[in-house]
């Protein structure tokens, strides 16, 4: 039994069509994509560590950006009254 799903937003590396590619699992458990428009299709190559690590990282950087911008905008609606 194999599992497809689009990947929304996903643009195929070889054609650069956007929407196109899916990926399945395969019997052994490895995760492949491929595009329905161009044949492409490659193992996506997922390391654990990266896995455990990169989302707090984000997730850090995402918090100060959005004070900074919510700091940036109050300070410009103040004086023209717009909102
Ligand atoms: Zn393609």
């Amino acid at each position: 039994m194999k599992t497809r799903r689009f990947i929304a937003g996903a643009v195929c590396p070889a054609c650069g069509t956007m929407d196109s590619v899916r990926m399945f699992r395969s019997e052994t458990g490895r995760d492949y994509r491929e595009c329905v428009e161009c044949g492409f299709s490659d193992e996506m190559d997922v390391n654990p560590k990266l896995e455990g690590n990169l989302p707090e990282a984000r997730i850090t950087r995402e918090e100060s950006v959005l004070e900074d911008h919510t700091d940036i905008i109050r300070f410009i609606d103040d004086p023209t009254g717009k909102k």
